[in-house]
């Protein structure tokens, strides 16, 4: 009987601290869209991120569930879509949302989302142009892209939550130049690639959210490189951090 009690208390405890440790993960609602990718590497690489459970919506399909609430249910959004274009009444919920404090990461080719709304670049710190224009009065270049090379990525910001400990390292990805980055982004990681610009992670906030942008991620050489993996992780709870 005594130890019919104990198994019981076990299985208890156990299923007490399971869902405890359940409780703590980190709910990520991620956007894709708008931008192939590889589907398969990709999800396997979301599903074993420690402390992370997530649904993905797809863009601009689900848009409409962008919008004050959401904040209840999800931690942070990972934005990995590259949607053209969501409803006014969209870009004003989601700003809605973002004065609720819910966390942001915008992710790798998300910085050429909603090319034609300007307050986008504001909420993410940066902007992939499309064409040569004018930004805050000043002119901005057209963006270009180079995929699958070899370049490093420097902790430019060694005392920041999110790089603290990390090293230099080596990514088999893809990179951006000339590209628009708020005076207000605080840069984590650089690269000296000459088909880049420096800054390829960055902070910022907007409304009440925590925003944290970073670059790589094009494909499976990023997405299972465990230092790759590291920031990203910290980057979704750095961001959830009040
Ligand atoms: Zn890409």
């Amino acid at each position: 009987m005594k130890s019919i009690l104990a198994l019981i208390a076990l299985t208890l405890l156990l299923t007490l601290t399971a869902s405890a440790q359940e409780a703590k993960k980190l709910r990520v609602l991620v956007t894709v869209g708008g931008h192939a990718f590889e589907q398969k590497p990709f999800y396997e690489m979301l599903d074993k991120l420690p402390g992370v459970t997530y649904k993905k919506i797809d863009l601009p399909k689900d848009a409409g569930l962008l919008k004050p609430g959401l904040e209840k249910d999800y931690d942070v959004i990972l934005m990995y879509d590259m949607v053209k274009a969501i409803t006014p009444e969209q870009q004003q919920a989601f700003v809605e949302l973002l004065k609720t404090g819910i966390g942001v990461v915008s992710w790798h080719h998300n910085l050429a989302a909603h090319p034609e709304w300007d307050e986008f670049r504001k909420i993410i710190g940066g902007k992939y142009a499309n064409n040569d224009m004018t930004i805050d009065g000043k002119p901005q270049k057209k963006s270009n892209y180079t995929e699958g090379i070899d370049y490093k990525i420097h902790i430019a910001d060694a005392d920041h939550p999110i790089t603290k400990g990390l090293a230099d390292f080596q990514v088999h990805d893809e990179v951006y130049g000339s590209r628009w980055i708020s005076p207000d982004a605080k840069v984590l990681l650089t690269t000296d690639c000459p088909k880049s610009d420096a800054p390829l992670a960055w902070t910022t906030t907007y409304g009440k959210s925590k925003v944290f942008y970073f670059l790589p991620g094009h494909g499976q050489q990023a997405w299972t490189n465990p230092v790759f993996q590291e920031l990203l992780v910290r980057g979704l709870r750095w961001t959830t951090e009040k």
